[in-house]
């Protein structure tokens, strides 16, 4: 578990978030601190993605508004690239250029975004490939290396840029068994290390070990929160009891 403190870095306040007429999010309000670790949990189509997507601005909210540190990132005149700097995202499906190496996908957006040298973001992606255990593979091409080296390439793509807080959509969900356990290493190392973290997966036994908070998704509302053991030892709600039933 992490160290936690007061101070607030995503502020989401009354979310609304709708396809056409089918209403996705109907009214988030959630609070993530500094160095804490949230743990988004919920059925398929619960709204999970939409909700991380929008703290990204990948997806613009329909309603309510959201807060990355002092900015409103909803605000019209809002520098989303300025935002999605500093909001790092690791997805499903990893995103990573085939055609470049482990180095030049985890060098590209430090030179693009953050107009960093080619030198300093080459030292960077070495010193970011090392930490996530990719050293020896910094020359190899997506194509070369497993689905749990490509997705911690993702992940060290994400820390080269400095985040303030990292969002991960099931990031080891598209991953074979035997290759989960070392990404969740490394999610694991990064939260005790005081990144502040937005987290959905299905891995109850990373929430029960990482996370300082649970929140339990149905249906596009927050229905449950609180800590591991209280959520997974003791829910209230009937729809978070029926879904722990379903998934251990
Ligand atoms: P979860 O991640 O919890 O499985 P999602 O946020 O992906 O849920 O999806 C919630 C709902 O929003 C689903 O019904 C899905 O079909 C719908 N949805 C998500 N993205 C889009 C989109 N780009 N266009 C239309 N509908 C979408
Ligand atoms: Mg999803």
């Amino acid at each position: 578990m992490s160290e936690s403190n007061n101070e607030i870095v995503v502020r989401i306040e009354d979310l609304h978030k709708s396809f056409d007429d089918n209403e996705v999010l109907r009214g988030i309000d959630l609070a993530v601190r500094r160095g804490e670790v949230v743990v988004i949990l919920g059925p398929s189509g619960s709204g999970k993605s939409t909700m991380l997507r929008c703290v990204n601005l990948l997806e613009k909210p329909t309603g309510g508004r959201i807060f990355f540190e002092d900015t409103e990132i909803t605000a019209k005149k809002t520098d989303i690239n300025a935002v999605r700097a500093k909001v790092g995202m690791v997805f499903q499906n990893f995103n990573l250029f085939p055609h470049l190496t482990a180095k030049k996908n985890v060098m590209l957006a430090q030179q693009k975004v953050l107009k960093r040298s080619r030198e300093e973001a080459e030292r960077v992606a070495v010193d970011q490939l090392t930490r996530v255990g990719l050293g020896d593979r910094i020359d190899y091409k997506p194509s070369e290396l497993s689905g749990g080296q490509q997705q911690r390439v993702a992940i060290a793509r994400a820390l080269a840029m400095d985040p303030h807080v990292m969002l991960f959509d099931e990031a080891t969900s598209a991953l074979d068994p035997e290759l989960v356990r070392d990404v969740l290493g490394v999610m694991k190392e990064l939260a005790k290390g005081g990144m502040t973290m937005m987290v959905v997966t299905h891995e109850m036994g990373f929430a029960r070990d990482v996370a300082d908070r649970v929140i339990f998704m149905d249906g596009g509302v927050i229905v449950e929160e609180g800590t591991p053991e209280a959520v997974f030892d003791n829910p209230q709600s009937d729809r978070t009891k029926d879904f722990l039933g379903h998934i251990s």
